[in-house]
């Protein structure tokens, strides 16, 4: 029997989360949620709780390795309207946790603020660029960050100001199980000038990136004044493979997964990549995606 049958979401049962992930890695979800309004959220995370089931939130699925045993209990989606919206008031943003980052930046900048557009050309959701504080060379997303609204486990709503707030690198202190929305502050500028500005940043991001048809997933953190990518280039593994998971050859930051990649495989490149980087340099890269 379902037990969110009572609720305004749309419930779907078993789907891979391969279809959803970036890395097109993860089996399937026992029960996958997208609730159509805050109230229907409410009561799917109580029931869940009720019923003891596991629950967790997928974003985009671009900072993610999911198990291909795939994960038990309920995974929620919020891409219902209500979780992908934002409004303006003079240069406050206020955005929605579902909404796609890129569209965040175009609203920004098609208003006129700026702030935001040097994370253009990175995927994934509102939220989940604040559970990481995702961020590129010039600023990260919790810089421009003055409130957040929450969902605690249980369902109760709490609203975050400035001063609780601590951001550091890929790290944010939003732990609470569903971050809802966030209220950023940017400043005033001419559109036409940002949107020049804008496709400049994409140009630039976009040729940094590996092109793939197949999966693909950042996969390590820069260490302190250093980056990932150019320490795994150095201990020459740029196209090493196990399996079919391969690192980058265009950016040696990122995995490839062919077709039928695993999980397993993806582990055992992680161990690899992290053992000779250690013994080329004497630094210990961690892994930056959350793994289900
Ligand atoms: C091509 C490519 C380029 C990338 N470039 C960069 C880069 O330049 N800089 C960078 O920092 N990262 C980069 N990333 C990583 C990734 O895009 C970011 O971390 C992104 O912000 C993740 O968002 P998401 O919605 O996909 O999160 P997901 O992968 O879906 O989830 C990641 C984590 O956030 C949690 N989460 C998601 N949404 C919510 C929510 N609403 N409430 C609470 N928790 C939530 C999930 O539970 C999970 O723990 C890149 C990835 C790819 C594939």
């Amino acid at each position: 029997m379902n037990p969110f049958s009572e609720f305004d979401a749309q419930v779907q049962t078993d789907v891979p989360l391969s279809t959803i992930t970036w890395s097109h890695l993860g089996g399937p979800a026992q029960y996958l949620i997208a609730p159509q309004t805050v109230d229907a959220l409410t009561g799917v995370v109580k029931r869940a709780r009720e019923e003891q089931l596991p629950i967790r939130i997928l974003g985009s699925g671009s900072n993610l390795l999911v198990h291909d045993r795939g994960v038990p209990g309920v995974v929620l989606r919020l891409t219902a309207p209500v979780f992908t919206e934002a409004n303006t008031q003079g240069n406050r943003l206020k955005a929605a946790g579902g909404m796609k980052l890129g569209d965040l930046i175009s609203f920004a900048v098609g208003k006129g603020l700026s702030g935001l557009e040097s994370l253009v050309g990175i995927p994934g959701t509102v939220g989940g660029a604040l559970r990481g504080n995702t961020g590129a060379r010039n600023g990260d997303i919790g810089q421009w960050t003055k409130q957040a609204t929450v969902m605690t486990t249980s369902g109760e709503i709490i609203v975050h100001s400035k001063e609780d707030l601590v951001f550091s690198y890929r790290k944010s202190s939003l732990d609470e199980l569903v971050i809802l929305s966030a209220e950023f502050h940017l400043s005033e500028e001419d559109p036409q000038e940002l949107t020049r500005r804008l496709q400049k940043q994409w140009i630039v991001t976009k040729a940094s990136q590996p092109v793939a048809d197949e999966g693909l997933c950042l996969i390590f953190k820069d260490p302190p004044g250093m980056d990932a990518a150019m320490l795994i280039e150095q201990a020459q593994l740029k196209g090493t493979r196990v399996g079919e998971v391969e690192v980058s050859d265009r950016h040696a930051n990122f995995f490839l997964f062919h077709e039928n990649a695993s999980f397993e495989d993806t582990l055992r490149l992680i161990e690899l990549v992290t053992q000779q980087v250690s013994d080329r340099s004497g630094i210990e890269l961690e892994v930056q995606p959350t793994i289900w």
